[in-house]
């Protein structure tokens, strides 16, 4: 993308109604616009963070043998009458009628309307187990939308709900979603901790939430230091191994980890004083086994392997997609601006041509832009008619990981600077080995994605 071309509406100001660092970030960045209390407008920038963040969910979801389908976000309340949910969930549920004076609700989450769905087409436990979720927008009047996109009143969410036969199956599946997750925050260069948690209005005493640590979080959360030290890393995971996952659940929640919902004072004083920790941190998933609470009510049976009808065993499992943004930004900022891990990064690489209009430095810049292209990967080339600390201002504030300066000075030697947002190190080098070492530095990132389950 040629930075000339694109819009990338950048505030000067830091705006008012920004409290926390990554909402100001986000909106002097150019990439949200608020359009009511906790409802945005994802503009060009924003929405291809989204954009990469929705497919790293996608990718881990299908790995784990997860199938993505599409629910509206409208539904119909009288399937939330038949699980009592209508009443309960009270004044968070935005209520609508139609001009039959149907009565409908923007879906704050999913639960009944897939197993409606499973009910009308799963009949036997030979078509067990399954796993559905989907990525979609939801809406929950909060009472104090704030934070920007944190806590949304409409927020993009994954959702996704397994059927299984018996318990042990579903708390296998469980375990499924525990170790995706665990992929799919490392991916996004976030270390998010799974801690123990209470079921809340979905339900369920088998819940973990996860959890990134941030001074800004809402969650006071009590930890056992050890659990930081906790890498997922690149291992190989047999999603179909019972033993294997259950391994990795072991490994990463037997520490004490809690929100503060769960904590509890006695047990804590077990952990050795000096590893103690009391922190706050941001919500980023939660995963539920809730049994047959859903599938009973509404009728989600199967037919066992005696020929009798069950109702199935259930679980739901959620990542909050658009409070990741946030999220990444309170864990990855510094006072110029946002720095993004390279798996969720909009762009790249900048290039900054410091001397825009000079005939050499425009046709090194257009043949590094070209070649980068070449190579798979996506650059912003900044070709405005502006002054180079505007330039690196606006990059440093984008928090592209890296930037290519091109100058006519460094081309007279046939070099260029790529530098580095995380570390500020800059290094002299060839065009052409510049774009070697980005291709090589991008090279992992790459590998760890899956062909597109939706393409
Ligand atoms: P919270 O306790 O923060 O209100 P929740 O526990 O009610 O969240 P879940 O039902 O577990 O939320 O939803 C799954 C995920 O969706 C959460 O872990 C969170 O990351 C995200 N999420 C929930 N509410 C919001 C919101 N208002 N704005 C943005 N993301 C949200
Ligand atoms: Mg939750």
């Amino acid at each position: 993308m040629r930075l000339s071309r694109y819009f990338l509406p950048v505030l000067k100001e830091d705006p008012k109604e920004a409290q926390i660092v990554s909402h100001r970030l986000m909106l002097r960045s150019g990439m949200i616009k608020q359009q009511a209390a906790g409802i945005y407008s994802w503009l060009p920038l924003g929405f291809k963070v989204l954009r990469r963040i929705e497919q790293i969910v996608h990718e881990e979801q299908t790995r784990a043998g997860h199938i993505p389908l599409l629910m509206p976000t409208l539904q119909p309340a009288d399937l939330w009458r038949e699980s009592g949910r209508y009443d309960d969930y009270g004044e968070e549920m935005l209520r609508i009628r139609d001009r039959h004076k149907r009565d409908l609700l923007y879906g704050p989450t999913n639960e009944e309307m897939i197993t409606d769905i499973f009910r009308s087409h799963v009949n036997s436990y030979k078509d067990l187990p399954l796993t559905l979720y989907h990525i979609q927008w939801k809406f929950r009047d909060e009472i104090r939308p704030r934070f920007g996109v944190m806590r949304g009143r409409e927020f993009l969410m994954k959702d996704g709900y397994n059927f299984d036969l018996t318990r042990e199956d579903a708390l296998h599946a469980y375990n499924r979603h525990l170790v995706s997750y665990l992929r799919t925050y490392e991916r996004m260069g976030l270390q998010a901790i799974p801690m123990r948690a209470d079921g809340g209005p979905i339900g369920g005493d088998y819940t973990h939430e996860f959890l990134v640590l941030a001074e800004t979080g809402e969650s006071e959360v009590f930890y056992d230091s050890q659990i930081t030290d906790l890498k997922f890393g690149s291992r190989d995971i047999d999603y179909d191994d019972k033993a294997q996952c259950q391994a990795v659940l072991e490994e990463f929640t037997s520490r004490y980890a809690r929100t503060d919902e769960t904590h509890d004072e006695a047990v804590f004083a077990q952990v050795p004083e000096d590893r103690r920790r009391v922190a706050r941190g941001i919500e980023v998933g939660q995963i539920f086994y809730f049994g047959t609470k859903y599938s009973e009510p509404m009728g989600a049976t199967v037919v066992g392997p005696d020929g009798a009808r069950v109702p199935v065993h259930m679980g739901s499992h959620g990542i909050g997609v658009s409070r990741l943004l946030g999220a990444i930004i309170e864990a990855s900022h510094d006072d110029k601006g946002i720095i993004w891990p390279e798996g969720v990064t909009p762009f790249h690489v900048g290039i900054v041509n410091l001397k825009q209009g000079d005939v050499a430095t425009d046709s090194a810049c257009e043949a590094l832009y070209a070649e980068l292209k070449a190579r798979g990967l996506d650059p912003l080339y900044d070709d405005r008619d502006e002054r180079a600390g505007a330039k690196f201002a606006t990059m440093d504030l984008i928090g592209l990981p890296w930037r290519i300066t091109v100058g006519p000075r460094g081309l007279a030697a046939n070099k260029v600077e790529l530098t580095s947002r995380r570390s500020g190190e800059t290094t002299e080098m060839s065009p052409a080995e510049a774009v070697e070492r980005l291709s090589a530095t991008y090279r992992p990132v790459f590998a760890a994605g899956l062909p597109s389950p939706a393409a």
